[in-house]
């Protein structure tokens, strides 16, 4: 599992290890936040009605889900499954709240959290991002200081300083954890 404050650069990481790793399949993920221009829906997120998400929460069709920003967003334990019929290791690129539920169901989940270099490179990376509004932009640097205090529970803590070498590092843990896994016969 990929996590880490929301602009951080979890989406370009996630895009390397891809791009890098045959046998990694990314889970994508349902959330009731309009699409962003140039995302599409099936491929980014599902993106749904509020109804629609209610419907997945109520059928338990989800693995886990949060609320973020004033927005849900969650697991299909569909999208984890098709993508582990091809691959060995999905990837769950999700907030920290989310994470720390997964945590909780599945102990053996490896946890990534994807740090800023500062504070200041985060606001700076929202800013440029162009997507959010000033407002939305201080809603989310909050959220990140209280996600940034999370960061101890997880496996690994990795820097994003420079994008090649954090996804270098990521890869690294991944390759580590599979030969885990094979080492104990799963
Ligand atoms: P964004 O709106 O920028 O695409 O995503 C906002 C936050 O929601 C990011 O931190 C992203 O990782 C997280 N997120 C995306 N998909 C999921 C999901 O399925 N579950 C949870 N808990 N968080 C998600």
């Amino acid at each position: 599992m990929l996590s880490g404050p929301g602009g951080v650069g979890k989406g370009t990481v996630v895009r390397l290890l891809l791009e890098r790793h045959d046998g990694l399949r990314l889970s994508v993920s349902a959330t009731t936040r309009p699409p962003r221009a140039g995302e599409l829906d099936g491929r980014d997120y599902h993106f749904l009605s509020d109804a629609e998400f209610d419907e997945l929460v109520i059928s338990g069709a989800l693995l886990e889900w949060a609320e973020f920003a004033g927005r849900r967003y969650g697991t299909p334990w569909s999208s984890v499954e098709q993508q582990l019929e091809d691959a060995r290791t999905v990837i769950l690129e999700i907030d920290v709240q989310g994470a720390l539920q997964v945590r909780r169901r599945f102990a053996e989940a490896v946890l990534v959290f994807l740090a800023p270099p500062s504070p200041d490179a985060l606001r700076e990376r929202l800013r440029t991002r162009g997507t959010d509004s000033e407002e939305r932009i201080t809603e989310r640097l909050a959220i990140a200081e209280w996600e940034q205090r999370q960061a101890e529970a997880f496996d690994h803590i990795v820097t994003n300083d420079d994008l090649d070498r954090a996804a270098e590092e990521i890869g690294r843990i991944l390759s580590a954890s599979s030969a885990a896994d094979a080492g104990a016969g799963r």
